[in-house]
């Protein structure tokens, strides 16, 4: 099973005509050379749609998530209201009862892949739609797709054929061609109009209506027994709700957030890990009274945005999209905001993929759990209601409204390696990764300058002091000064200190700073304070 899609592949002649766009063939050699992210099962040909992550990588991801936990449940942002948001954290099982996803949706009668039309809303099986295109001297941009047995709409197709191209029916029976949708690459799919569409590029890709991964509980492998992985974690956050709520001492408004493992068997995996089988997501429901629901929408929309251009994304490729009202979930209330953080990702370039969607679901998912599972979700909130005698409100029961933040971690990886993927102009095989520091996996380099004359013991000791308070202190003597750091800049350590021949007389060190080549001394004391200002750390 090959796992490189070609659509991964950013050709080279692509990015020579645009130096604005870099090169993904690049970053995924760059990504397999340094130990970022390898093919899962290489050794025997990879399987398609699964990543793993080598040394750099893995800590490149621990950081992302680190710093989202931190910054959602440690140390959340404070809220529209001027207090610090609410906000506990959760790790639920990948396997739950099959009915949590009978009730959230995601088991449905079909299992055919489907193609949706963004436009129309129409839902059609893939393999029951075929394409007209136009061949020969009658060279016509889009391409009809017309439901296969549906006369009117095979004739609709014929019609809008002949309208585009200004010239009457029939058409020159070799001037046109019909196949099966499967026989159209992906990449031309911006050129198809759909069966009730009237412009082109609304069809979405095939994709299976279940996407879930199947999996037996128990010896006896029935169909009794089935269960899914599940496909996103936001589920198992709010079959938790009553729990959460009950034992601690959160009060609406309030966060759960959870990070982990989910499963989506994607018809088409492709562009590296953006679209994966196995992925990881960090999701964050937020419950409000639906009077607030506004609100809490913009403010995480805003404050997610700002997040992901703090960790380093932020330059134009980076951008909110609030969704069209006919691109509007299930879930969604008319009315109600959804939107898309978006990166402009090589193998977007020049549109953008989701990172991360922000959505009003109101009450709909515990509803859902509440009718399905027969329990009573309802919050009962005591500073709310009518007013009592006593002055005090009556308090008021309800199901609160969700604003979900749910980000993908794999993306967020994929987006930040994008971003800090910076080639040498003057130097071809040169590379830097200009991660931000508090995502990059290796936070400082201490080198000695040659390997004798007392440099290394100094160097060990910095290293040493430095380990106990920051994580992935790289040490390293051998080669050339030059190739040490041309290693770093490649692994993308932010800083190097170097101790040298002077270091010996007069404590000080060279502090060389990745994204500028720049150098200069410090005094060997004052290497801690500064790691700790950069990487957004209190000395204590
Ligand atoms: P898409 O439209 O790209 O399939 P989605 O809207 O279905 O994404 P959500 O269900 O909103 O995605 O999931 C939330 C986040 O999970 C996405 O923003 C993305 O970062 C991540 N994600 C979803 N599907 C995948 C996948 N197959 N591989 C990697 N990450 C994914």
């Amino acid at each position: 099973m090959g796992c490189m899609s070609d659509a991964a592949k950013t050709k080279s002649a692509d990015v020579a005509a645009d130096p604005g766009r870099k090169s993904m063939d690049d970053i995924m050699a760059l990504c397999k050379r340094r130990g970022f992210i390898f093919q899962a099962s290489e050794i025997y040909g990879g399987i398609n749609g699964f990543w793993d992550y080598g040394p750099l990588g893995a800590q490149l991801k621990k950081n992302l998530k680190d710093a989202w936990w931190q910054d959602c449940v440690l140390s959340p942002p404070t809220g529209p209201d001027g207090r610090e948001v609410e906000m506990v954290g959760l790790d639920t099982c990948i396997i739950q009862h099959p009915k949590v996803w009978e009730a959230s949706g995601h088991v449905g009668g079909f299992n055919d892949p489907r193609v949706d039309c963004k436009q129309s809303k129409g839902r059609y099986r893939a393999d029951h739609l075929f394409v007209l295109q136009s061949t020969g001297k009658m060279l016509a941009k889009p391409m009809y797709a017309f439901i296969e047995g549906d006369e009117e709409s095979e004739k609709r197709a014929y019609k809008l054929m002949a309208k585009y191209l200004k010239t009457n029916l029939p058409l020159p029976p070799d001037q046109t061609d019909v196949v099966p949708l499967a026989q159209i690459p992906l990449s031309e799919y911006h050129r198809l109009v759909g069966p009730d569409a009237n412009e082109p590029g609304t069809l979405t890709e095939p994709r299976a209506f279940n996407l879930m991964f199947k999996t037996y509980v128990g010896a006896t492998a029935s169909e009794d027994d089935v269960a899914y992985l599940r496909p996103e974690t936001a589920q198992g956050i709010f079959i938790q709700f009553k729990n959460v709520v009950d034992t601690s001492r959160v009060r609406v408004p309030f966060g759960i957030a959870q990070m982990g493992k989910a499963f989506r068997n994607e018809v088409t995996p492709r562009n590296f890990t953006f679209r994966s089988r196995e992925f990881e997501q960090m999701e964050i429901e937020f419950f409000c009274h639906k009077d607030d629901a506004a609100k809490w929408y913009a403010f995480w929309r805003d404050w997610r945005l700002a997040w992901w251009r703090s960790i380093g994304l932020g330059s134009d490729n980076l951008q909110l999209r609030e969704h069209d009202k006919d691109e509007l979930a299930h879930y969604a209330k008319e009315g109600a905001g959804t939107s898309d953080i978006e990166y402009r990702f090589p193998f977007t370039y020049p549109g953008f993929g989701e990172l991360e969607g922000v959505a009003d679901r109101s009450d709909y998912d515990l509803r859902q759990h509440q009718e399905h599972a027969r329990v009573k979700l309802e919050y009962f909130d005591t500073e709310r209601g009518e007013l009592a005698p006593n002055g005090q409100p009556k308090g008021e029961r309800y199901l609160p409204n969700v604003i979900e933040p749910s980000a993908g971690a794999d993306r967020g990886v994929l987006a930040v390696l994008c971003e800090a993927y910076t080639p040498d102009d003057t130097r071809p095989s040169k590379v830097y990764m200009k991660f931000h520091p508090r995502i990059a996996p290796i936070k400082a380099a201490v080198f000695p300058l040659v390997n004798k004359d007392g440099m290394p013991e100094v160097a060990d000791k910095l290293a040493r002091d430095l380990k106990k308070r920051y994580s992935i202190i790289e040490t390293d003597a051998k080669q050339s000064i030059g190739k040490r750091y041309a290693r770093m800049d490649e692994a993308g350590c932010p800083f190097c200190f170097t101790i040298d021949g002077d270091t010996l007389k007069d404590n000080t060190v060279t502090l060389r700073h990745r994204d500028t080549q720049e150098q200069e001394r410090i005094g060997i004391d004052k290497v801690a304070s500064f790691l700790g200002e950069k990487l957004g750390l209190q000395e204590n």
